[in-house]
């Protein structure tokens, strides 16, 4: 028969002193259960067979059998070593192999929780049984059903014991075997009652008659056995324990089991080989067997999750390093590339949260940059004050026919300046951005990074110091060249402004500005005013003569032209330029600056250290894995057994 690879639970359960000890004791083939008369099984007691083959005897290894303690306490019997063995939760590694010391070992540990007066407790007691005799198997034993407090019991004796079997028996995976004896009236039996409230369609429910040899002279069990009296869908088994004087004469279970057979040939031919505790054994492995074979489906799916989930977690951990050299190269490529992609939006694990990568870089140019170089007022900053002065300043000490050039040249270029600051934050925010990658890189793509703490580590320091290096570049280009803010603060002592108008309408008022006539001014007050202005501030609240109104709107006017036109080949220029000198430098140089830096062979031991618990992680991984993998082959195994 074939061993289960899971432990199916059977639970029994049924008025006191119907026999459920004595069946259970049948089932596992040797006495080592307190039994007798009145409530005797006062905890449940969940029985775990193990089975083991005969070489897993002889290797007696891992933590089931420590090879210390066990070999040592199985000669301690009979001076050889046992083929069965128990151990209890609560005596932790103490091994049994005496079957008496065992029972024993119930009934103490009964009397500690339950005391000594007829107590009953809820709390289990586990007990594993290691034998080549039994099949893969958890039997749980429970205190019969009781009406009437006897001794220390509490007055909801009752309830108690129905709830702690209630417990127990619904969990939809046992298998409930309902005890009755069979001088009692099935049709009272309380063991059927509570598991149908239970498994209503009886789906899970097997009917064991006990005492057949006990029943009153001249009546039988037939119509019950035939499921006459109560049909039960699963069967019902009648069966013979040893009775309380075959206990006392220590009578085995074999000579019970052969003596059993006797009667029931004898008492019910016809019905002799659908019933008794070997029959039993078999339908109850037999009802197992398909109970599990119809969790398989979903069992199977469950390992095969679980085995997927493993698999990629082992993959995450990497292989053990064999070739140092190209597993750096390898670890330094993907990296790089990955940083590559997260740029250019190819990357494999995109984020979904928040903009990252080459997005974000887009975002702050358009909306972070653009909008704030929209919000600078051209002529903020700039009173008419301010405008008069550099006019007056600019004329000297005649007075000039037209608005002086000089003059505007000088006020405009302190206007663009203010472009200045954004653009610099513009480049802050993108050299931020990209060294946010390289965390985004080692977090999400390149896991195996994290494997090598001390590669992540120097990865980041080589990125961030090509980053840095590249940022007064940068910064130089976005004030000084390629058409940035420099240019347009330079063009106007250069000259080149007229370029810059000539296409806009300041153009136009200019030229207009030009050929209007201009007011003749009384020369000495004029005078006098423009010396008195290099002296002292001229006051704010003074009323400006039309010439001087006139004189500050041009220049405003101009002014304005002029920086929105200069503002947006900002706008243009600042990000081509930090595209060009920032991102897509380090983009096309960091893989050979990796390289160049890290790829050593002296660095190549140091770099692969790999951290500490990692190889531990593994190795958990792939037991976990092979583990898994066996028991979804143990299934289709199963599967493939023709089940009787
Ligand atoms: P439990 O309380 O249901 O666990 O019942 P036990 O297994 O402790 O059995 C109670 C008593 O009934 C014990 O003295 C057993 O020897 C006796 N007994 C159980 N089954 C049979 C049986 O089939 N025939 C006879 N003659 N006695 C039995
Ligand atoms: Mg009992």
């Amino acid at each position: 028969m074939a061993a289960f690879l899971l432990c199916p639970v059977c639970v029994q359960i049924s008025s006191l002193s119907s026999g459920k000890s004595s069946v259970l004791e049948s089932l596992v083939g040797r006495d080592l259960l307190p039994r007798g008369t009145g409530i005797v099984t006062r905890r449940p007691l969940i029985l775990q067979l193990v089975h083991v083959s005969p070489e897993d005897q002889r290797k007696t290894s891992g933590e089931e059998n420590d090879p210390a303690t066990w070999k040592n306490s199985r000669h301690l019997s009979k001076g050889v070593e046992a083929e069965e063995w128990g151990k209890f939760l609560h005596t932790k590694n103490k091994l049994y192999t005496d079957f008496d010391e065992i029972r024993q070992e119930i009934e103490n540990e009964t009397e500690r929780i339950s005391g000594n007066n007829k107590g009953v407790s809820p709390e289990p007691i586990h007990l594993k049984i290691f034998s080549p005799n039994v099949v893969n198997l958890t039997l749980v034993d429970l205190p019969g059903m009781t009406k009437v407090p006897v001794g220390d019991q509490p007055k909801d004796i009752e309830l108690q014991i129905r709830e702690l079997i209630l417990r127990f028996i619904s969990n939809p995976n046992s298998i409930i075997l309902a005890v009755t004896a069979a001088n009692t009236d099935m049709a009272t039996s309380e063991a059927l009652k509570i598991s149908r409230e239970v498994d209503p369609d009886g789906r899970r429910t097997l009917a064991v008659i006990t005492k057949l040899d006990l029943m009153d002279a001249g009546t039988d069990a037939m119509d019950v056995l035939m499921g006459r009296v109560i049909p039960v869908k699963l069967g019902i088994i009648g069966v013979v324990n040893r009775s309380q004087l075959d206990i006392n004469n220590k009578k085995s279970v074999t000579d019970s089991i052969r003596d059993e057979y006797a009667f029931l040939q004898k008492k019910y031919p016809s019905l002799a080989n659908r019933n008794g505790t070997k029959y039993l054994a078999r339908t109850l492995n037999r009802l197992l067997m398909h109970h599990i074979r119809d969790c398989l489906p979903e069992l199977k799916t469950r390992i095969n999750v679980l085995a997927a989930q493993y698999q990629s977690l082992l993959n995450s951990y990497g292989e053990p390093v064999d070739d140092k050299s190209a597993t750096l190269l390898q670890l330094i490529t993907k990296f790089a590339t990955e940083y590559c992609n997260t740029i250019e939006g190819t990357a494999k694990y995109i984020e979904t949260s928040e903009l990252c990568g080459g997005a974000r870089i887009c975002y702050i140019f358009h909306e972070t940059f653009g909008r704030t170089l929209e919000s600078v007022d051209p002529l903020g900053g700039l009173n008419t004050i301010d405008i008069l002065t550099a006019i007056r300043n600019a004329t000297g000490p005649r007075p000039a026919l037209f608005v002086p050039e000089v003059s505007f040249e000088l006020l405009v270029k302190r206007q663009i300046k203010r472009l200045e600051e954004p653009s610099l934050r513009c480049v802050e925010l993108v050299h931020e951005e990209m060294q946010r990658i390289i965390q985004h890189c080692s977090n999400y793509s390149t896991q195996e990074l994290l494997r090598f703490p001390k590669l992540h580590d120097a990865i980041v320091e080589v990125v961030t110091c090509l980053l840095r290096k590249r940022l007064p570049v940068t910064n130089e280009m976005v004030l000084s060249g390629g058409g940035g803010v420099g240019d347009a603060v330079q063009e106007p002592t250069t000259g080149n402004w007229r370029g810059m108008l000539k296409t806009s309408k300041a153009e136009e008022l200019l030229a207009e500005e030009k050929s209007k006539p201009i007011p003749i001014m009384p020369a000495s007050p004029q005078k006098g005013h423009a010396v008195n202005l290099l002296d002292v501030p001229v006051p704010v609240a003074r009323k400006l003569s039309a010439r001087e109104q006139r004189d500050c709107e041009v220049i405003e006017r101009l002014i304005k032209s002029y920086f929105l036109i200069v503002r947006k080949n900002i706008q243009d220029s600042v990000p081509k330029a930090v595209m060009h000198f920032l991102v897509n430098h380090v983009k096309d140089t960091l893989q050979s600056e990796l390289v160049g830096q890290l790829y050593k062979s002296s660095l190549l031991d140091d770099l692969l250290t790999e951290s500490e618990d990692m190889a531990q992680r593994r190795k958990e991984a792939a037991d976990m894995l092979k583990a898994l993998q066996g028991a979804g082959q143990i299934i289709a195994e199963i599967r493939e057994t023709h089940l009787w």
